[in-house]
C-alpha cells in the first residue's frame, strides 16, 4: 500500500512516498522542488519523477495522497478532502493566508490529475482536540466565539510525532501506544505516573506544546499559525490594540496591516530584514545589535511558553527540541535552557554542541528533566493516519 505525502509550501513542493505493505510505513523515496512559481507544473514534475524512478507507474499504484492540511471551518481530524471539505478550508484563507491557499491549490490539482485516487487530509489542528476548554477559549464576546474565534493550535503532526517518539525513548510504551492511537481511542489508560513533555517545534514557524500522557494540553499558536513565538516573517503574539493603533495613527488599510504582520514582522522585522536564523546568528556574531535582539526576543518567547506549560503540567519529565532550529542550533537550545536549574533543567554543554539533526539526549546525567533533540517526521504521522482512514473506510 503506497501513500504519497506532498508538502505544499508557498514556494516549494516536497514529497515523501511511503509503503505500508506489511509494515508501519517505510519511506520509499523523497524529493521536491524549491523556488516554485507554478504549482501545477511542479506537481506534474513530481509525478514525472515518481514515474521515471519506477515508484508509481499509474494511479492504481497509489492507495491515497495524504496532505498535512492546515485548518478548515468547523472541522478537524483526518478527513477525505471532498469538494465540501476543501470549501471549508477556503473559508479559512483569511486566517491562514500563507498556509491554506497552496494546499487548496495543490489538492484541486491532484483531484484533476488523479481522479480515482482518494485525497485525505490530516489537519494540523487535530492534535489539540483534547486540550481543556479553558486553554482554547479567548475572552471574546460569545458572537466572536461562535464565529470560530478560539485557540486551535498548529504543527499538530509534528507535536504528535514528538509525543510518540519521546515516550518511546523514555521507555513509556503505555504512553507511546496512547499517543499513536489518539485519533481512534483517546480514552486509552496509561499504566504508570503521568508523562509530562514540552515539545518545542522551532523552525521557519515555531510553536510550543505541552503534552500530558501523549495528548496536547495546549499550543502557543492560537486562532491561526500567526501567534505565539515570533516566526521567520510573521509577528507572533501581539496585543490586539496595536492593530487599531497603527491603522488609526498611520491610516493603514487592512492589507497594509496584513503585509506588516504576515510578511514584514517576526525575526525579519526585528533583525532589520533577515528571516533565516543562520543569517541572523552570523550578523549577531559580527556585532549587529538588531540581529542580537532578534535572537534574544525569540529565546525569551520560547522560555515564556516553556514556563507556561511547566505550570500547566505541574512539572516536566522531558523537554524536546525539533524542526530546523530546534534540531540544528545548539546555541539557541542552550540559551532557552540557561539558568533553569531550579526547574530541574540542566544541559550537558558538550552533548548539546554535538547534537545535530539526530536523536540525542542533551541533558546532564543528573538533570531531573530529560532534554532531548528529536528530528520530527510529520509526513509519517500523516501517512499513518491516512492508512488508518482507508482501512476504516473499507470496513
Ligand atoms: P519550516 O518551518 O519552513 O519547515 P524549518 O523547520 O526547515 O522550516 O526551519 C527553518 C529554520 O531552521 C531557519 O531559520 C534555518 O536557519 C534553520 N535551519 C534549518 N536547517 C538548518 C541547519 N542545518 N543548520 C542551522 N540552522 C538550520
Amino acid at each position: 500500500m503506497k501513500i504519497l505525502i506532498p508538502n505544499l509550501g508557498s514556494t516549494s513542493v516536497k514529497y515523501r512516498l511511503f509503503d505500508f505493505t506489511g509494515g508501519d510505513g517505510t519511506l520509499l523515496t523523497r524529493g521536491g522542488l524549491e523556488r516554485v512559481s507554478d504549482h501545477a507544473e511542479a506537481i506534474e514534475q513530481v509525478l514525472g519523477e515518481l514515474r521515471e524512478g519506477g515508484w508509481v507507474g499509474s494511479e492504481e499504484d497509489l492507495a491515497a495522497v495524504g496532505f498535512k492540511t492546515i485548518m478548515a471551518e468547523g472541522r478537524t481530524g483526518c478527513l477525505e478532502l471532498t469538494p465540501e471539505v476543501v470549501d471549508s478550508m477556503e473559508a479559512c484563507n483569511n486566517i491562514a493566508p500563507a498556509h491554506n491557499p497552496p494546499y487548496i491549490r495543490g489538492i484541486r490539482l491532484f483531484a484533476e490529475k488523479m481522479p480515482s485516487v482518494p485525497l485525505v487530509g490530516l489537519f494540523e489542528t487535530a492534535f489539540f482536540q483534547w486540550a481543556p476548554e479553558a486553554s482554547t477559549r479567548y475572552a471574546v464576546p460569545q458572537s466572536w466565539h461562535d464565529a470560530g474565534v478560539r485557540r486551535w493550535g498548529f504543527h499538530g503532526a509534528s507535536h504528535k510525532f514528538i509525543a510518540e517518539r519521546s515516550a518511546e525513548l523514555l521507555d513509556r510504551e503505555d504512553v507511546a501506544e496512547r499517543a499513536r492511537n489518539l485519533y481512534v481511542d483517546a480514552g486509552l489508560p496509561v499504566d504508570r505516573s503521568p508523562l509530562r513533555v514540552v515539545s518545542c517545534h522551532l523552525g521557519g514557524s515555531s510553536s510550543i506544546s505541552g503534552i500530558l500522557n501523549g495528548a496536547a494540553v495546549g499550543n502557543s499558536m492560537g486562532l491561526s499559525p500567526q501567534s505565539g513565538l515570533p516566526h521567520n516573517n510573521r509577528v507572533g503574539d501581539l496585543d490586539s490594540m496595536a492593530v487599531l493603533h497603527m491603522m488609526r495613527r498611520d491610516g493603514l488599510s487592512v492589507d497594509d496591516v496584513e503585509t506588516a504582520l504576515c510578511n514584514e514582522g517576526g525575526l525579519k522585522g526585528l533583525s532589520g530584514g533577515h528571516n533565516d536564523i543562520r543569517d541572523i546568528a552570523s550578523e549577531a556574531d559580527s556585532g549587529n545589535a538588531q540581529a542580537k535582539l532578534a535572537l534574544d526576543v525569540f529565546v525569551h518567547s520560547a522560555r515564556h511558553w516553556l514556563g507556561a506549560y511547566f505550570a500547566q503540567l505541574n512539572g516536566l519529565d522531558a523537554l524536546v527540541f525539533t524542526a530546523g532550529i530546534g534540531e540544528n542550533r545548539a546555541s539557541i537550545r542552550a540559551a532557552i535552557c540557561a539558568e533553569l536549574d531550579q526547574l530541574g533543567i540542566r544541559l550537558d554543554a558538550e552533548k548539546n554542541e554535538a547534537a545535530r539533526a539526530e536523536e540525542a539526549i542533551i541533558s546532564a546525567d543528573d538533570s531531573p528533566v530529560r532534554v532531548m533533540v528529536i528530528p520530527t517526521n510529520e509526513e509519517l504521522v500523516v501517512a499513518r493516519e491516512v492508512k488508518r482512514y482507508l482501512e476504516h473506510r473499507r470496513n
